[in-house]
């Protein structure tokens, strides 16, 4: 049918139309699609959705109830979805339960700061009291942290997130101890550990931090008591002196011993009437620094052991400091105190830089020490109070502050004429993670998980040699494998990514002492043990134990300050030691990292959509020392096994020069400006953009580069979803084999993309998933595809089956977008999928990822490589004769290709799809070119512009009812009117 008047040629031209705007606008746009999700409660019908699939449980690592999100926590946060949401769209059964870490010292110090503030004191109040306030603290902050993942576009469990403080949650954290407990791998006693002076708390590994300090390094010598002729006839009648080096002369005063290696030689040589014993090969280094001069005496050489429970005197004091041999004696070897060692470790191995060979060793104040120390029976002495002042039995510097008394102890040295040098020393040395002050090592009474012993050798004598606990009831039936020996075993069988956490984590084990798991503090679950009051014994069963966790089921962790002992304890508990029924209570708490390591056992089993062990965990690599080495430990003792089946570590978020982010030096990108400036869309991107196993650097600048790459893959979709339209899948899909060639083409490719990305998502690489996306869109789409199809497109009839074919193949491709950045692009992925014609689900986060196409499509992209780079040749020709002002627009062009071989076979086979891969009016195609490839020449196209389509032909006015437009045109419009 013709209509009567010719139609508006404008009108006739079919130009793209979305909903799906240009300009993102993200700022306004996410939180409307919150609210919208809100309404559809998208969670709840994904995990509707996941019935009956397969499971994958990502385990949340709690962040700490405190403060803000930073850009860290953000990027914690993101990755952690990005994992959720490919596995849902793999087609796991994929829940996200968030959790929050909520006891610990640093609500601890906020709420007693708060407190001052108001002029009032932590002890002027009750436990009960102060612990309402710590969890109205935590309370707050996890709300504003929900209210800020939320606003992330991260989808879980946000109205039943998993709190440490929760009463099920107190109460599986003391059930744990008590499982410990039963297999034999608790006790008490006094061993040295971190101790902060300033918090004045025990601190495990995971608290202390490592920064530069300076300390006094002194050399000292030590008079030998017993016979000098038992070591070298040679000695026999001299003044012979231990000289010993340290960097904490605060320790000199509990000295009770000397150690050296055994197989290590010694020489004592002689300064004036005296004589000096050091490792022999340091005898140069030592008396160089202390000036005793270069031509020196040796009067005997001798191994370590000769030494071997001989006696010297004290520096200063009246008594003995015994000789006693060890392996962990070193000559030198850089301090490495990064690493997980403690701090007498490190801080040994820097010692030995400088030092002599003979180890000063107070085992009340360095863990090398204390071994040592008990292997020879020495007592583990420790005069220093909680508060870090010498005790009263300390001679001249009773009362001091032990760094305080650092200089004064020098000085007393250089008096009494033991001092040989001093000097001041930079090192690497432990401090507190809270209060950033130098932490000391202190042996103080505290509850420990073994690392190795068995359980029978863990009761630990008090001073009167009283056993203070009744473990012997408990029994495992066999002795359990050591906790170390366990751990040691199942890092080798978990998953780690990057590669090198295997290492970290198994030096992690490798090298730790026993688990001090008690500080001196309230916000936390109290140790649930008793003691006697008649006979002190310390009932720690775990019947009992697991009764007290009952109460704190129903009633939190606050029962055990809210009840006395006799309310807590099993109905008429009798003392096993003495038949009292009077009892005192446990005052420490339990280390926080024993609480969130509890997780797997109080979050993965308690709720029926998970279960244990995890599939994934993925944290910062601080975690070593703390979640996932305490979730390990907890898991081992629960059920013999790691709680997760691959780790992941994260880098750190870092400015563009590599340096930390601090607000204070301005140099902090906040997440919650760039969500009211850009959208949150952008952090998510940047964390897809950025390789997470490294450290992930964001600036201004860098996140305009990731709002750059945004545009082009919106524009993307945008050009696909723009040409859809009045595209009815149902009607117009055409079937594979009778689409034009170059979509086959496109299709190809898409199937490519598919596969890189599928497999980027499945090893988690979202940065490799971010490129080939970002690639794809930009080269074989905009710069290829799209460019080539626009002609057909916009000006061949609509129903027109080469422009259906397009069309079929844009569907494809802007739904496969949607999936593959619907992990990523939470809320732009939505929208396309909502702007795309019969979606099934009405969320993308409902779909799952595209399969790979099965069709084969071997020998297109071969053959269409070498026609793109014969087009890449011509483009380049086009736009010389361009700048040359040859053409103006590329359809003013016609362009005449001479070619052989199999060149010209490739261009005679396409010969009809040439005009519009070059996007010129007018392609010759002839034989002559000799080598392989082709020659180009441009020249002005023949006959005249259409006014339609804006190519030339000779053509153009054939049909006087359209005397404007070109024969393509005629044809199209025919086509148009008869449809009308
Ligand atoms: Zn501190
Ligand atoms: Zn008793
Ligand atoms: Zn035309």
């Amino acid at each position: 049918m013709s209509t009567e008047t010719p139609l508006d040629l404008k009108k006739t031209v079919n130009l793209p139309k979305t909903a799906f705007a240009q300009k993102a606008n993200l700022a306004q746009g996410e939180p409307a699609r919150l609210e919208k999700w809100n309404k559809l409660d998208l969670y709840r019908l994904i995990r509707r959705a996941g019935e009956g699939r397969p499971k994958f449980i990502m385990h949340d690592g709690p962040p700490y109830a405190n403060a803000d999100i930073h850009l860290g926590t953000a990027m914690n946060k993101i990755l952690k979805d990005f994992i959720i949401k490919s596995r849902t769209m793999m087609g796991f059964d994929t829940p996200y339960v968030p959790g929050y870490d909520c006891h610990g010292l640093p609500i601890e110090t906020f709420v007693e700061k708060a407190l001052e503030e108001k002029g009032k004191k932590k002890n002027d109040l009750s436990a009960e009291t102060f612990r309402r306030i710590c969890r109205e603290h935590a309370e707050k902050a996890l709300k504003s942290q929900t209210r800020d993942f939320k606003r992330l576009g991260i989808l879980g469990e946000w109205d039943n997130p998993y709190l440490t403080m929760s009463n099920h949650y107190e109460a599986e954290t003391a059930r744990m101890f008590a499982r410990f407990v039963e297999r034999g791998w608790v006790y008490k006693g006094a061993r040295p550990v971190y101790w902060c002076l300033k918090d004045q708390t025990a601190l495990a590994e995971a608290e202390v931090e490592y920064h530069q300090h300076t300390s006094p390094s002194v050399y000292v010598k030590f008079p030998l008591g017993s016979d000098p002729a038992l070591i070298d006839p040679a000695l026999a009648g001299r003044k012979v002196f231990l000289i010993i080096w340290t960097t904490t002369p605060w320790t000199l005063p509990a000295n009770l011993g000397i150690t050296v290696h055994p197989d290590f030689e010694y020489s004592a040589f002689e300064y004036g009437d005296e004589v000096y014993i050091v490792a022999s090969e340091l005898v140069e280094a030592v008396a160089g620094k202390c000036g005793l001069g270069s031509d020196l005496k040796v009067l005997a050489r001798f191994p370590g052991s000769k030494l071997d429970r001989l006696e010297a005197r004290h520096a200063w004091l009246d008594r003995p400091s015994l000789l006693m041999v060890g392996e962990h004696v070193t000559l030198g070897g850089e301090a490495d105190a990064e690493t997980e060692l403690d701090v007498s470790e490190a801080q040994k191995k820097s010692d030995h830089k400088a030092g002599t060979g003979l180890v000063h060793t107070a085992p009340g104040h360095g863990h090398d020490d204390f071994v040592i120390g008990k292997r020879y029976g020495l007592e583990i002495y420790c005069p220093v109070d909680n508060a870090g002042r010498f005790t009263p039995e300390v001679e001249h510097f009773a009362g001091q502050r032990v760094f305080d008394a650092n200089d004064p102890i020098v000085e007393f040295m250089r008096e009494k004429g033991v001092l040989l040098f001093s000097e001041k020393y930079d090192h690497r040395y432990p401090h507190c993670w809270r209060c950033k002050n130098p932490v000391i090592f202190r042996a103080t009474p505290q509850w420990f998980i073994a690392m190795d012993q068995a359980h029978t050798d863990l009761v630990e004598k008090d001073e009167d040699g009283r056993d203070r606990s009744n473990f012997t009831d408990n029994l495992p039936e066999t002795p359990a494998a050591s906790l170390r020996a366990a751990a040691l075993s199942e890092i080798e069988r978990v998953n780690w990514i990057p590669g090198w956490g295997v290492d970290r984590m198994r030096n992690m084990q490798k090298g730790r002492p026993d688990w001090c798991v008690s500080r001196q503090r309230v916000w936390g679950v109290s140790i649930p043990v008793f003691y006697c009051a008649r006979c002190t014994e310390a009932v720690a069963e775990p019947s009992v134990i697991n009764h007290v966790a009952d109460i704190f089921e129903r009633e939190s962790g606050d029962a055990w300050y809210t009840h006395p002992a006799e309310e807590l304890l099993p109905p008429g508990y009798t003392c096993k030691g003495c038949g009292a029924q009077e009892w005192t209570k446990e005052t420490d708490i339990l280390d926080v990292w024993f609480d969130s390591g509890t997780s797997s056992v109080a979050v993965l089993e308690n709720r029926p959509e998970l279960r244990w062990p995890a599939d994934v965990y993925i944290e910062g690599g601080d975690q070593f020392r703390g979640w996932f080495n305490s979730s390990l430990l907890i898991g081992i003792a629960a059920h013999d096994r790691a709680p997760y089946k691959t780790v992941i570590t994260h880098g750190w978020t870092l400015d563009a020069q590599g340096r930390a982010m601090h607000k204070s030096a301005g140099n902090a990108i906040e997440p919650e400006k760039v969500i009211k400036q850009s959208g949150a869309e952008i952090i998510r991107l940047w964390c897809a953009s950025t390789n997470y196993f490294d450290d992930m650097r964001a600036s201004d600048e860098i996140l305009q580069r990731v709002t750059d790459g945004y545009r082009k893959l919106r524009n993307t979709a945008r050009f696909a979803l723009g040409n859809l339209d009045g595209f009815d899948p149902a009607r117009d899909t055409v079937p594979y084999d009778e689409l034009e060639e170059i979509d086959r083409w496109a299709l190809a490719e898409l199937s490519r993309v598919t596969k890189e990305v599928l497999a980027a998502y499945e090893a988690y690489e979202f940065h490799n998933v971010y490129r080939a996306l970002f690639n794809w869109a930009t080269v074989a789409l905009s710069a290829r595809y799209f460019d080539i199809i626009k002609d057909r497109l916009y000006t061949f009839a609509p129903r027109n089956k080469a422009r259906r074919s397009a069309q079929t193949v844009l569907l494809e491709i802007a739904d496969a977008l949607a999936r593959m950045l619907g992990p990523i692009l939470v809320f732009t992925a939505d929208e396309i999928w909502e702007n795309l014609p019969d979606r099934a689900e009405p969320s993308i986060h409902l779909a799952l990822l595209p399969k790979a196409s099965e069709e084969s499509h071997e020998a297109l992209p071969s053959e269409w490589e070498r026609l793109f780079a014969i087009r890449d040749d011509v483009l380049r020709a086009l736009e010389e004769a361009r700048v040359a002002k040859q053409i103006g627009s590329s359809l003013e062009a016609k362009v005449t290709l001479r070619a052989s071989g199999s060149a010209l076979e490739l261009l005679q086979k396409h010969q009809s799809d040439l005009r519009y891969l070059f996007i010129v009016s007018q392609v010759e195609l002839g034989d002559g070119q000799e080598n392989e490839g082709a020659s180009i020449a441009i020249s002005v196209a023949d006959g005249e512009k259409c006014e339609r389509c804006w190519n030339y032909s000779t053509r153009v006015g054939e049909w006087e009812r359209y005397p404007t437009v070109c024969e393509r045109c005629v044809a199209a419009l025919k086509e148009i009117e008869e449809q009308a």
